[in-house]
């Protein structure tokens, strides 16, 4: 089945709303919804606790590394997955999410920025990076060692987006 929707036009369904049929119908519909959602269901093999590049793997395609630009978009589309209900709920409580998912498993995927400590670093340029501003060189949002340059990444802060999934 194709994309009827890409990732911008799903936002557009009934924004801000949580509980929206026609949004709920379009990622049942959705492959990157279904697969992001299949992901997120353990099976007896797997649990359902996913990292930020399984699910850019799954959105984007098997990459060597995402650009900040695409783990910013891969986390959009766990927000609309996990933002969207069905009316099923009868109005006592606001029905079937698409895929409902747990903090626990953000706080393990996102839990703050590692930037290289490279101001030089060869993966910078031509990024909104790239500025007199950011003393340091290409961001992640998982735990690295490294960064592509090669020179060592440190943490910088914590995110607070895993409160956006409690
Ligand atoms: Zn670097």
């Amino acid at each position: 089945m194709q994309n009827a929707l890409g990732l911008d036009a799903l936002q557009t369904i009934d924004p801000g709303a949580l509980v929206s049929v026609p949004r709920f119908s379009a990622l049942c519909e959705n492959k990157t919804a279904r697969r992001l959602r299949d992901r997120f269901a353990p099976t007896k093999d797997r649990s359902g606790v996913a990292t930020l590049s399984e699910i850019c793997e799954i959105v984007f395609g098997r990459r060597d590394h995402y650009e900040l630009g695409q783990q910013q978009e891969a986390l959009a589309w766990l927000d609309l997955i996990s933002g969207t209900q069905d009316n099923t709920g009868g109005g006592r409580h606001d029905g079937d999410t698409f895929t409902p998912l747990r903090a626990h498993l953000f706080h393990q995927t996102v839990s703050g920025i590692w930037a290289c400590a490279d101001p030089a670093c060869t993966h910078k340029p031509g990024t909104e990076l790239d500025h007199a501003d950011w003393p340091f060189g290409r961001v992640y949002l998982e735990p690295r060692k490294h960064c592509a340059c090669g020179a060592p990444c440190t943490r910088r802060r914590s995110a607070t987006t895993a409160d956006t999934y409690t």
